[in-house]
């Protein structure tokens, strides 16, 4: 069964109150879709919903709960709750929540995925079309592979499974393997993206995200804490230009039961990427370098970094076309606008509670 003309398409966003899937949510709202995110904000906050649903005009519906529990309570045979689309991005993001949590981000990573997948084939025994799904995977799942740029089919190389690590790795790994399997056993039609290092309004760096924190301290005139020697690079890429990606490719015919790598292949040393934000900001701040063992915590097994993190995009560029438009500068400029403006909305709301 085919879409019959340009109708809105029904859409869900599993952690579409987080970082990328508020500007994913955003982005299918102003195409015209109606979008359903389910979140529990473990990570996700509310407020990242508000520009989307200021514009959604009742096309938007937020269920705030554990994806597994929700989905369970629900079945694509009731006329709200069956998708044209779904993208699941809801997971246990960020290595030092994955470090510091590793039974539940290993659990919320593999089972979310399966119940996902599940879910959308059971769309089929309800006597609706299987909605085309995209399973959201990181560039973690090349391992420790120190090939430079990596390529959607190269090998993947773990540490060993006492490394924590390597379990974030493992459990995107398996997502994908799960994924590709529903897809290949014509199940459900499914597309994996790889998010490399993804940047831009609304990270939040609790979780050890490098740049909300860098832009910080920069505006606190604090030092910048570089990991290790700062000498690792990694290519960073605006949200603004990774979340339109998701949609041209899941809805590309020939990214079905694919893998393709999504981000920038610029990369920069962490380093140098302290320095740019102090120059982009006109801080006085200073980098500071510090081990890996002295960040995260001791007795959780040894912290493996990688030298180096680089996208091959040419599997995503002949399917769909990508040029990221958005330079590092920019962001930088729009993280640290994002964090001033939030200050200047928490002062005031003190002083009105105050008042
Ligand atoms: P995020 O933490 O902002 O988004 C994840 C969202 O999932 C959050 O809103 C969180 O509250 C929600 N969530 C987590 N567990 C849930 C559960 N059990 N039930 C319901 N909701 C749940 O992070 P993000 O950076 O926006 O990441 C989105 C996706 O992209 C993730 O799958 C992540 O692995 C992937 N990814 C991101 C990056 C990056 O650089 N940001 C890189 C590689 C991969």
């Amino acid at each position: 069964m085919t879409r019959a003309g340009p109708q809105p398409r029904r859409c869900l966003v599993t952690g579409g109150a987080g970082f990328i899937g508020s500007h994913l949510v955003e982005g299918l709202l102003a195409g015209g879709d109606s979008v359903t995110v389910i979140d529990d904000l473990s990570t996700g906050r509310r407020s990242n919903l508000d520009a989307a649903r200021a514009a959604a005009g009742g096309r938007l519906r937020e269920v705030i709960g554990d994806l597994g529990s929700t989905l369970a309570g629900m079945t694509p045979a009731n006329a709200e709750h069956y998708f044209d689309e779904i993208y699941h991005l809801a997971a246990a993001v960020g290595v030092r929540r994955v470090v510091e949590r590793p039974v539940e981000s290993i659990e919320t990573n593999v089972f979310q995925t399966a119940a996902v997948l599940k879910y959308a084939a059971a769309h089929r025994d309800a006597g609706r079309q299987v909605p085309l799904t995209l399973i959201a995977s990181s560039s973690e799942v090349y391992g420790k592979s120190s090939k430079a740029p990596f390529s959607e089919d190269d090998d993947v190389v773990y540490g060993p499974t006492t490394v924590l690590r390597w379990s974030y790795a493992c459990s995107k790994a398996i997502d994908e393997h799960l994924a590709i399997a529903h897809n290949a056993s014509g199940r459900v039609p499914t597309a994996v993206v790889r998010l490399f290092n993804t940047v831009g309004p609304r990270q939040v760096g609790e979780y050890g995200m490098v740049l909300p924190n860098f832009v910080r301290s920069a505006l606190a005139d604090e030092d910048l804490v570089v990991h290790g020697d700062g000498r690792q690079s990694r290519c960073f890429c605006d949200v603004r230009d990774v979340a339109p990606m998701l949609p041209r490719v899941l809805r590309e015919p020939r990214c079905r039961g694919g893998v393709f790598n999504v981000g920038s292949d610029r990369p920069i040393s962490i380093i140098e990427l302290a320095e740019l934000v102090i120059g982009t900001l006109g801080s006085r701040s200073r980098t500071k370098l510090v081990s890996y063992e002295s960040v995260f915590r001791a007795g959780v097994g040894v912290f493996e970094d990688l030298r180096q993190r680089q996208p091959d995009l040419t599997r995503l560029r002949a399917a769909v076309g990508f040029a990221p438009v958005i330079g590092l500068e920019r962001t930088i400029r729009d993280v640290a606008e994002e964090i001033r403006s939030s200050r200047q909305g928490a002062s005031s709301s003190v002083s009105a509670e105050v008042g």
